[in-house]
């Protein structure tokens, strides 16, 4: 059943035998005040449905709560034997590997759990000695060794399914997966942006950090590379094509978004018996771009970001370098690139003069900010940044801009793509269309504050890459 559907309310109606009652109940739909729009069979009242006697109600002293009493209402020893007895069956579940309490079910959870939201290159329990490794169910050890469990282990199809499923479920949209070969590994940076540590690799088990310095095992062959979905609302939300704080905003949560990804997939690889190594920052460790391109994420743009066929640009890739092996996904053909030979969409609205007008892409670098052997739309990236700080906000007027930048599913949207994935004699047209359309019009910034939002501000967060 549909909210707000009035074929179905007036269907639902008639068939319980409450048509008479339909007008009043419109009447009541939605709160004046708060303009939240409710299924139609809700109704606002003036008194909670509860009976609450006010005399009688006084301010609560939270230590009373259950969770943090519990041992006062239970005593100390049942509450001891409570929690061995969930550590001892926890773990037992585990070694039985009954399903539906694995080893992986379990790291799911409490993962998800995880309070901090923190980019750090290993897991900070990693480096704890055995006796001071906490946070686990009953204040037990946590990661399969310390519980002295196997780790889980599954084929690399198995493994790039589960490493899917459970970063979608911490946020991510897509995901897809790089080996670290000889030319993967040329994706990693070779110095922290940070803090300058040097990147090094090392046949060893286990990364580590010293000063000045990290060290990736060998043996961590992967990079798990996913994106995150950004608010379309948000970006357009310009003052002709200059940017906004509200447009802005989009950009910092969805990093924050992505630090949330990236700190339970490190908890849940690490609790599954692996390593999940990331950068100091969101953006470090390795190339971001880079490789949502070889995982196929989307393609290489004039933006010199990815666009992808989901979501255009209005997104932010994150990746984590791993030793669990993982089955790679490969790069795609969209017709994405050669649309961008003609389009210029985005060159064109950038008000700093940054983004190159050439129709074809280039071998030469512009300057150190770039990393040759690449035949690249390379950009005058300090010039993008400069008029950030002028402008008082980071600006994405080149992602608004591009005809990809919808995340409609209509048959007119689905058409394009495909027809552009095949051939590339209509990109003209579609260039001039997206722009006949409008939908390359900034929207007024001060209209955003009305609209009746999703979570996260983005509608269909990600969709799904199961369907
Ligand atoms: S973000 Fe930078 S490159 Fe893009 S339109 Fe703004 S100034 Fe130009
Ligand atoms: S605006 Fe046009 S040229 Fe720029 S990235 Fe999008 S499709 Fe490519």
């Amino acid at each position: 059943m549909k909210y707000h559907s009035t074929t179905s309310k007036n269907k639902y109606m008639k068939t319980v035998g409450l048509d008479k009652a339909g007008n009043d109940l419109d009447e009541v739909i939605s709160s004046p005040v708060a303009e939240w729009k409710r299924p139609w069979w809700v109704r606002t009242v003036e008194k909670p449905t509860m009976e609450i006697d006010w005399d009688a109600t006084e301010r609560f002293d939270a230590r009373k709560i259950q969770q943090v009493s519990f041992y006062k209402y239970v005593g100390e020893e049942e509450n001891l034997r409570l929690r061995k007895l969930g550590a001892e069956r926890s773990k037992q579940w585990i070694e039985e590997n009954r399903p539906n309490y694995t080893l992986r079910d379990r790291a799911v959870d409490l993962a998800g759990r995880r309070g901090s939201v923190r980019t750090r290159f290993i897991n900070e329990w990693e480096n704890r000695p055995v006796g001071q490794a906490s946070g686990g169910w009953g204040g037990q050890l946590l990661s399969p060794e310390l519980l002295g469990v196997p780790r889980w282990e599954g084929s690399p199809e198995e493994n790039s399914r589960m490493i899917r499923a459970v970063a979608r479920n911490f946020g991510a949209s897509q995901v897809g997966f790089v080996e670290l070969d000889e030319h993967g590994r040329k994706l990693v940076y070779s110095y922290d942006a940070r803090d300058g540590a040097k990147l090094d690799f090392e046949d060893v088990d286990k990364a580590y950090e010293e000063e000045g310095r990290r060290v990736i095992p060998n043996k961590a062959q992967w990079a798990i590379v996913f994106s995150v979905q950004m608010s379309e609302e948000l970006y357009k939300r310009m003052v002709g094509h200059a940017p906004t704080p509200l447009s802005s905003s989009t950009t910092g949560l969805a990093y924050a978004r992505g630090r949330n990804v990236l700190d339970r997939l490190q908890t849940f690889l690490y609790l599954i018996g692996y390593q999940g190594l990331m950068g100091t920052w969101e953006n470090g460790l390795a190339m971001a771009p880079a490789l949502g391109i070889m995982a196929g994420l989307g393609e290489y743009s004039r933006l010199n970001k990815v666009v992808s066929p989901e979501y255009g640009p209005i997104q932010r890739v994150f990746k984590m370098i791993t030793d669990l092996p993982l089955a790679p996904t490969q790069p795609i053909d969209a017709g994405i690139m050669r649309f961008c030979r003609t389009c210029k969409k985005c060159a064109e609205a950038c008000p700093s003069g940054t983004i190159p007008m050439d129709t074809d892409p280039f071998w030469e670098v512009k300057g150190p900010w770039h990393n040759p052997g690449h035949r690249a739309w390379f950009d005058d990236a300090p010039s993008c940044l400069a008029y950030w700080m002028k402008s008082t906000s980071s600006c994405a007027t080149c992602l608004a801009v591009c005809p990809f930048a919808k995340k409609d599913k209509s048959f007119i949207h689905h058409f394009v793509e495909a027809t552009i994935a095949k051939t590339s004699i209509f990109n003209g047209l579609f260039t001039k269309m997206d722009g006949l359309m409008g939908y390359d019009i900034p929207k007024d910034p001060e209209s955003w504050w009305d609209l009746d939002l999703p979570p996260f501000g983005i509608n269909n967060v990600g969709g799904s890459q199961l369907e």
